[in-house]
């Protein structure tokens, strides 16, 4: 099983992670963009392939 780690330090919110992931992975609170669902990830890479600040690594867990 892989999931997605956001290194918080480069992540700017910007949401694009939550528009490219097909498996509503993300989700946000308070304006910050979380790994809600982790479970959920097939370990396509959309999301760390598509990060602009690449804060995003899947990661086995
Ligand atoms: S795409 Fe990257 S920078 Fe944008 S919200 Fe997701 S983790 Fe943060
Ligand atoms: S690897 Fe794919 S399924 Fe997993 S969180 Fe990223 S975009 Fe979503």
């Amino acid at each position: 099983m892989e999931k997605p780690l956001i290194n918080q330090a480069k992540c700017t919110n910007c949401r694009i992670c939550g528009k490219v992931c097909p498996k509503g992975v993300f989700g946000e609170q308070e304006g910050k963009v979380f790994v809600e669902k982790p479970e959920e990830c097939i370990a396509c890479k959309a999301c760390e392939l598509n990060c602009p600040a690449e804060a995003i690594e899947v990661k086995p867990y």
